[in-house]
């Protein structure tokens, strides 16, 4: 994530960042509050080194195959369907991991 966050601001041409934003899923397993945590380690010594890091925590979202409802999945009716009772489903948000956005110049 930082090597793509550092070739962007390459590309962008850009000289101080001042804020990173990604977009994070709830099945990526990954914490925001862990990844902010961790962030000036990785970012040390690098153009991002005083930027901050602003996580966009995203929850999963299925997609029902029977009736196209879109919901969150949940333990409890064992991930099925709430409008149709459906097992079939796709799971259309939870695993992003992007970089949204560099704010710098
Ligand atoms: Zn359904």
């Amino acid at each position: 994530m930082v090597d793509t966050a550092l070739q962007a601001c390459h590309d962008n041409d850009l000289k101080t960042v001042q804020t990173m934003e990604i977009s994070v899923g709830e099945a990526t397993g990954l914490m925001p509050h862990y990844l902010e945590d961790y962030y000036p380690q990785c970012v040390k010594d690098t153009i991002l080194e005083d930027s901050t890091l602003k996580v966009n925590y995203i929850p999963v979202t299925a997609k029902c195959d029977d009736c196209g409802a879109e919901y969150t999945p949940s333990r409890e009716n064992e991930y099925r369907c709430p409008e149709c009772d459906s097992i079939h489903s796709r799971m259309i948000h939870g695993r992003e991991f992007v970089l949204d956005r560099l704010v710098g110049e």
